[in-house]
């Protein structure tokens, strides 16, 4: 079964464009305008940490602790569905 909701942890930057292509946000990328899911900081390929996709939507977060530590938590309520 295909899981609904899904995390790429440790983007490699090469891969990056092409999804966020794929989900028309490359040009929003380009120009700064994709926010951090979790504390709105301006994501950049810098500090770009990892991203979720949902369905129709692609989310990303960046690298300070708290974003990543958020992710974690969210990955394990993830497993309980
Ligand atoms: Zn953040």
């Amino acid at each position: 079964m295909e899981k609904k909701k899904d995390i790429i942890e440790v983007l490699h930057e090469k891969d990056l464009p092409t999804l966020l292509e794929e989900y028309d946000k490359l040009k929003d990328f380009n120009s700064q305008n994709i926010k951090c899911k979790f504390c709105d900081r301006t994501i950049t390929l810098e500090n770009v940490y990892g991203l979720y996709l949902n369905k129709d939507t692609l989310d990303l977060f960046c690298n300070k602790d708290l974003c990543y530590n958020k992710s974690l938590l969210i990955k394990e309520e993830d497993q309980d569905f």
